[in-house]
């Protein structure tokens, strides 16, 4: 048993007053005391009295096969196995470093990140949930990654691959994007029709669905067709960001998880359809970012549930690791810093189906933790300090990578 004791505490939904005295055995945590509480006879403790405690992140919209480069994910290529999978393992120790302990994967590579979700958790790398390649359209968003799918019957039979494969989470994409060319990230990819059908098959295996959606009718599509969750969901249209009230009711009132990927580190450099975007907007790449920062936390405003999500490693302003960077961006959209940090704990957790063993300081759940320098609940950026993390009770070795 060993126990850790910091100045400040974060439980997954709000800060505990005074701070804590977390006590883990066996790889779960085994106590939640006042920060004066006795230490058990024998137990070693680290002392962090200017730091805080908080659940290990989750970062729910990484590409693992994805090298931190502008283009990776549509130069993928092919490379050799051994290559493929370490690269897997250098990004799951970058977001390990940054305190990262869950990993959501949102697409990789003809499957190759499924052999991870069976990986020992404990300590070298995060617990891994993967979706394998997302089902797009031919010569669509992110085709290189190999899940092309053309109208209803190939894209049941591309479900039913997923769900035999073993799966968490089926990632469709129901619009264009903005990494690759010659899609349209205001168009739907599918038919309303299609994209029910991919919903239908899904729920039929007892899968959620996640669909990549930035353009307005491709937003409202999912929503109609009862998706899970909505990825980037950002309500573009060629007057900017159109999201009604009514958009936001529906969002909210259906429980839709959205993960906005918002957070750069850095500026970045706009693609060929970016720049396309821009142009018909009349925007620069700066205001656009901003706009939609704030236009998240209106989301979050009208009750719509957020979770966080980086897009990590698509680009290089889209880095493994960066999850507090995506946090704080919900900040300077207007959320609270606790809300901001529940989306990458608790509301994380619940999104995943791990509710009821991570994402919060409590008796019997994994001790999956962080303990950063200062307070994040006081000021955000105290996220982007890792002092400590610990998967399943043992703690990662070297944070040398996070900075
Ligand atoms: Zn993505």
């Amino acid at each position: 048993m060993f126990g850790i004791r910091a100045g400040a505490a974060f439980d997954g939904e709000r800060a505990i007053p005074g701070g804590a005295l977390v006590l883990v055995n066996g790889g779960h945590i085994a106590g939640v005391e006042p920060r004066a509480a006795a230490a058990p006879d024998g137990c070693e403790i680290l002392e962090v009295p200017d730091g805080t405690v908080l659940p290990g992140l989750i970062d729910a919209h990484v590409h693992l096969c994805a090298d931190g480069t502008d283009g990776s994910l549509d130069r993928i290529g092919e490379p050799s196995a051994g290559g493929m999978q370490a690269i897997i393992s250098h990004s799951l120790r970058t977001h390990l470093a940054a305190g990262v302990t869950t990993i959501r994967d949102l697409g990789d590579r003809r499957f190759a990140v499924l052999g991870w979700r069976t990986a020992p958790h404990d300590g070298g790398y995060p617990a891994v949930l993967a979706s394998g390649p997302p089902i797009t359209s031919v010569g669509g968003h992110c085709a290189a990654l190999g899940g092309e799918a053309a109208g209803e019957e190939q894209l049941r039979a591309a479900v039913r691959e997923r769900a035999a494969r073993g799966v968490d989470f089926v990632k469709v994409m129901a619009s264009g994007g903005f990494a690759t060319a010659g899609t349209q990230v205001m168009l739907c990819q599918f038919t309303q029709d299609e994209l029910r059908a991919v919903v239908e098959e899904a729920h039929s295996a007892g899968l959620p669905v996640t669909a990549h959606a930035h353009g307005r009718p491709a937003v409202q599509m999912a929503m109609a067709v009862g998706v899970d969750g909505i990825e980037h969901c950002s309500f573009l249209t060629d007057r900017g960001i159109v999201q009604s009230a009514e958009d936001l009711a529906r969002l909210a009132a259906a429980g839709i998880a959205v993960c906005p990927t918002v957070g750069f580190a850095g500026v970045p450099s706009p693609t060929s359809n970016a720049r396309a975007v821009l142009e018909r907007q009349g925007v620069t790449i700066e205001q656009l970012i901003e706009t939609r920062q704030r236009r998240v936390g209106e989301l979050h405003a009208a009750g719509v549930r957020l979770v966080s999500g980086t897009d990590g490693g698509v680009a290089r302003t889209k880095p493994h690791g960066m999850l507090p960077l995506s946090v704080a961006a919900l900040v300077a959209g207007g959320v609270s810093t606790a809300a901001a940090l529940a989306t990458a704990t608790s509301v994380a957790a619940q999104v995943c189906g791990l509710g009821d063993r991570k994402g919060w300081l409590r008796v019997g759940y994994d001790a999956d933790l962080l303990v950063v320098q200062g307070d994040p609940v006081a000021g955000i950026a105290a996220l982007g300090r890792p002092l400590a993390v610990f998967a399943r009770g043992r703690r990662a070795a070297d944070l040398r990578s996070a900075r």
